[in-house]
């Protein structure tokens, strides 16, 4: 009751820029809503850069005070030592990363991440002091045979196996066949599954995380449609793929007026 949720519009930018072309868009991007008064007032914008990016990004909207998190695409589930090519949670703390997406469907697809990969990742995450981006989505043929939500409920039951009731978490649904698809799902359907995810976290954490938790919606977000999900109650904001990779077309994501 009466609690707000400051919306939070994050982008995800998957395999895409080196670092120069990082520094082009986050500065174009600061430029574009310089003049806007929407930032860190009424929207929280996060950006995920890939790993090589990170450091080059931290230094840029540290030096010009640009009002962005930054967060990393995936991470270790372990803290160090001997694992070939991973990047531990404390690496991504100590680059003042604030967020960790984890159990992206790309991931979950391509690098066979289990419900149980996905829960040891966001005990990592908390351990470091990140806040995991918990991504849940079915496929087209999930819809097809349990309907929209049995399989997003689930995944997200199994990654809050043992997170404790005051974690700071976001929850993002993601419908596989909406990513990149430029077929995002509609407002109603976005409400409905998020709702769902919403009593997860009630079931898993209790009310009050209920009540603050931000529960995104992804898939084929752009400017055109970021209004009608953010109207819904449920939706808390964007996890925003190819279109946070265009600076005015982000920009205008940012400055969605409800
Ligand atoms: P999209 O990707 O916005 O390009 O559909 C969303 C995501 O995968 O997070």
């Amino acid at each position: 009751v009466g609690v707000t949720r400051t919306p939070l519009i994050a982008g995800n930018w998957k395999m895409n820029l080196d670092h120069l072309q990082a520094v082009a868009l986050v500065q174009k991007l600061h430029w574009t809503l310089k003049d806007a008064k929407h930032e860190s007032d009424t929207v929280e914008v996060a950006l995920f850069p890939p790993f090589t990016d990170l450091r080059t990004v931290q230094t840029l909207i540290d030096a010009d005070k640009i009002p962005f998190a930054l967060g990393g695409q995936d991470l270790s589930m372990h803290d160090a030592g001997a694992y070939t090519g991973e990047i531990s949670g404390a690496f991504l703390a100590k680059l003042d990363c604030a967020y960790v997406i984890i159990g992206h469907s790309e991931r979950r697809e391509y690098h066979a991440e289990s419900d149980e990969v996905v829960a040891a990742k966001v005990a990592a995450a908390l351990k470091h002091g990140l806040r995991p981006v918990i991504c849940v989505g079915e496929t087209a043929a999930d819809l097809e045979e349990f309907g929209a939500s049995a399989v997003p409920v689930g995944q997200l039951q199994v990654a809050l196996e043992g997170v404790s009731s005051d974690a700071e978490i976001v929850v993002a649904y993601e419908p596989v066949w909406a990513i990149g698809s430029g077929k995002a799902a509609t407002p109603e359907q976005a409400q409905e599954v998020c709702a769902k995810l919403r009593e997860v976290v009630a079931d898993k954490l209790g009310a009050d995380a209920a009540a603050r938790t931000r529960v995104l919606y992804g898939g084929s977000v752009k400017s055109g449609n970021i209004a009608s999900f953010l109207r819904e109650p449920d939706v808390d904001g964007a996890l925003v793929g190819g279109a946070s990779l265009v600076a005015d077309e982000f920009a205008a994501i940012i400055r969605f007026q409800k």
